[in-house]
């Protein structure tokens, strides 16, 4: 599906003001996004003041990744890892000789003895893991940056929340309120074209932590619909302490949807193809519009409340 820019007006009805974010925090972060970034400070805890140049040691001269079992070498010495040694038809990349099949035991030996901090360390993780289950703590690492949650473009934009509420602001021009109740109203001109992804992002601050709201049209099997959902702005474990209710209607009838927002982990499309909002069918998203059906305008309301 094409992105295909913002294509809805939005009136925000709700009596909340905007109020301007104070990212003075964050600011200094945007500053300076390479100066802790990439700096991994080795802590007390890790002991070994070499483990830098062994690590280095197991960086792969070719692709820079890390490398795991089984770590191979020309009869020179020279290392390479495995996914490396099959493009290189053979031949050593430092040394151009032929590769053959001759394992680095002793590199794979120094790796498992070697224990390493976290590559978040810098974001807040504080634990230490062995070389070899390193990379898949860091897969699912609390700490870990999140994806920018703005949906229908490729932004590849990754950070801590303060950065990315920034950047939703600042970069993306999305709306921010304040506020735990909503009262949107959608309006566009041209309903027949669901097949443009058209969508909306609005950022809620309340509870002291920040959720996405999406509205979007697209077709469910062959069937236009518009949804709208929550997404919150942090993990599973803190989205599942929230709770949601949304709203549309007019002329007598209504559609409810109560649910739990979805952490930003998961993406956009994963949370809209799992169905978990209020979906609206277009025929009745135009009833509810009023008039002659030549135009959309849904009004939703919501609230968004913290369980016990
Ligand atoms: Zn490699
Ligand atoms: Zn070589
Ligand atoms: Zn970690
Ligand atoms: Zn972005």
């Amino acid at each position: 599906m094409a992105p295909g820019g913002c294509i809805f007006k939005e009136v925000l009805e709700s009596q909340s003001a905007v109020v301007d974010y104070d990212i003075s925090a964050t600011k200094s972060i945007l500053k300076h996004p390479q100066s802790t970034k990439d700096a991994i400070v080795y802590n007390g805890k890790c002991g070994v003041s070499s483990t830098n140049g062994v690590h280095e040691l197991l960086e792969c001269p070719v692709c820079t990744g890390s490398m795991y079992p089984p770590i191979h070498q020309c009869p020179n010495g020279h290392t390479l890892c495995s996914s490396c040694k099959v493009r290189v038809q053979n031949r050593c990349p430092t040394c151009r000789f032929e590769l053959g099949n001759i394992r680095c035991l002793a590199l794979e030996k120094v790796a498992e003895s070697l224990e390493l901090p976290c590559r978040y360390q810098n974001l807040g993780c504080h634990d230490i893991f062995p070389y070899y289950s390193k990379l898949k703590h860091e897969q699912l690492c609390q700490f870990r940056p999140y994806n920018c949650p703005y949906a229908g473009s490729e932004c590849s934009i990754t950070g801590d929340i303060p950065t990315l509420v920034a950047h939703l602001k600042n970069d993306h021009k999305v709306d921010m309120h304040d506020g735990c109740t909503f009262n949107h109203r959608y309006v566009k001109s041209n309903p027949q074209e669901v097949e443009n992804a058209t969508w909306m992002l609005t950022v809620f601050n309340c509870f002291g932590r920040q959720f996405c709201l999406h509205f979007e049209a697209f077709h469910l099997g062959m069937a236009p619909v518009y949804m709208a959902f929550l997404r919150f702005m942090g993990d599973e474990n803190d989205a599942k302490k929230f709770s949601y209710c949304l709203e549309v209607g007019g002329y007598g009838r209504k559609l409810t949807w109560q649910g739990v927002p979805r952490s930003i982990r998961d993406s956009h499309k994963k949370v809209r193809d799992s169905e978990d909002g209020l979906i609206i069918q277009r025929n009745l998203a135009l009833f509810f519009s009023g008039g002659n059906r030549q135009e959309l305008k849904l009004r939703v309301t919501g609230r968004i409340w913290k369980e016990q």
